[in-house]
């Protein structure tokens, strides 16, 4: 099954997209991680898109496909993915359809995580992310056991420079003016179902179960 988590940045799209695979048994695919990744490694694709990310800007559609279909070309996307923050524009939900339709897939359900934006700049502000396994902390909402350190892996937590004001500002203009029309779009291919991002973690993981399980009996 292929399930799109789609929402702002800070709607906790990173947190649920790992839950929700480990119970569907697909990998979670974060087009962000995956840039990130090429960042820490210094790889000529890092060193073209670090300043994007650092901005909060989107990167090229080409670029992002690009990495994506690779990807998601690996044995474990097989059966499907959840993928979290792709696609960010309708150029590229349009060519995700098209690189689904090619191995007779579809997306089978987009799951839009609502939460109100005063909320959200909460959750923003005070995110502090694992560098390794990519576990998300909060310094008053969800901190870890160890100050400063994963509790999953062990890792020194770091605070993204995009999660500072001027980028969270643009990240969430970019949402509004190039992700959002994704809801007219997945809403009129009829796979779409909005949950409310602002209940505890939980009730969400609940909700998203339900929904790409009644996905799974169409
Ligand atoms: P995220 O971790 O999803 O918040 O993504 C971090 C950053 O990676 C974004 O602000 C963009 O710079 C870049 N990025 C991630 N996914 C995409 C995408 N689908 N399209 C364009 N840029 C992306």
């Amino acid at each position: 099954m292929f399930v799109i988590l789609l929402g702002p940045p800070g709607a906790g799209k990173g947190t649920q997209a790992k839950l929700l695979a480990e119970h569907l048994g697909v990998p979670a695919i974060s087009t962000g991680n995956l840039f990130r990744q090429e960042v820490a490694s210094g790889s000529e694709l890092g060193r073209r898109v670090r300043s994007y990310i650092d901005a909060g800007q989107l990167v090229s559609d080409e670029t992002t496909l690009s990495i994506l279909s690779d990807r998601l070309s690996k044995s474990d996307a097989a059966d499907g993915a959840v993928l979290d923050g792709f696609p960010r524009t309708v150029g590229q939900a349009t060519a995700l359809d098209r690189l689904l339709a090619a191995r007779s897939r579809r997306v089978d359900r987009v799951l839009d995580v609502a939460v109100p934006e005063n909320v959200l700049l909460e959750r923003l502000t005070g995110r502090w992310t694992c560098p390794s396994c990519h576990a998300s902390y909060h310094e008053i909402n969800a901190t870890p056991r160890r100050p400063g350190i994963c509790d999953r892996c062990g890792s020194g937590l770091v605070q993204r420079v995009d999660d500072r004001a001027e980028a969270i500002q643009i990240r969430l203009r970019n949402y509004r003016e190039r992700t959002r029309p994704l809801v007219d779009y997945y809403g009129q291919a009829g796979v779409l179902t909005e949950i409310d991002g602002d209940l505890d973690p939980k009730t969400v993981t609940r909700a998203m179960l339900k929904a790409t399980d009644s996905a799974a009996t169409v």
